[in-house]
């Protein structure tokens, strides 16, 4: 099972921002939206970073209330870990539990085509045990 099947589902929008945008925009995105991570983009689908709920708690942390008028491009992680749309899934959890992370941007021929969640990795693992459970199921049954 791949990348692609998930996004098919979920759907390709990304939530974006510009590396000079302010972590107080940021701040109301992820509580708006209803996320816990967005891309920071030159606006062409570049990927440039990422910046999550976890990069705003350590700036608070670290600064105090005042971080929310940082830059983005202060706080973001820059080396992003990718995906594409034939990335396995049991790939992305590998990428996913040994970096610490919870969302892959998904990244074809250069350009952000998507982003998948350990929200949406779990949803999905969640489908294919049921799947396999109604199956062993009718299979005992008829057999
Ligand atoms: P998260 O678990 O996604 O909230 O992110 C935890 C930390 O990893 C934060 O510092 C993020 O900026 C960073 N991060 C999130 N996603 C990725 C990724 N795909 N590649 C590299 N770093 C990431």
């Amino acid at each position: 099972m791949t990348v692609s099947r998930i996004l098919t589902m979920k759907g390709r929008a990304v939530v974006t921002v510009a590396p000079e945008q302010t972590l107080h925009e940021v701040a109301l995105l992820l509580s708006t939206k209803g996320i816990g991570a967005v891309v920071v983009s030159s606006g062409v689908s570049q990927v440039l970073g990422i910046i999550s709920e976890r990069d705003l708690v350590h700036a608070i942390a670290e600064k105090g209330a005042v971080a929310l008028d940082d830059m983005v491009a202060l706080h973001m992680t820059e080396r992003v870990v990718t995906a594409t749309e034939k990335t396995t899934i049991n790939s992305l959890m590998q990428h996913m539990t040994s970096g610490r992370f919870r969302h892959v941007p998904v990244v074809e021929e250069g350009s952000l085509v998507g982003l998948v969640s350990i929200g949406d990795v779990v949803k999905h693992r969640l489908e294919e045990f049921e799947a396999e459970q109604r199956a062993l199921k009718d299979y005992i049954a008829t057999a």
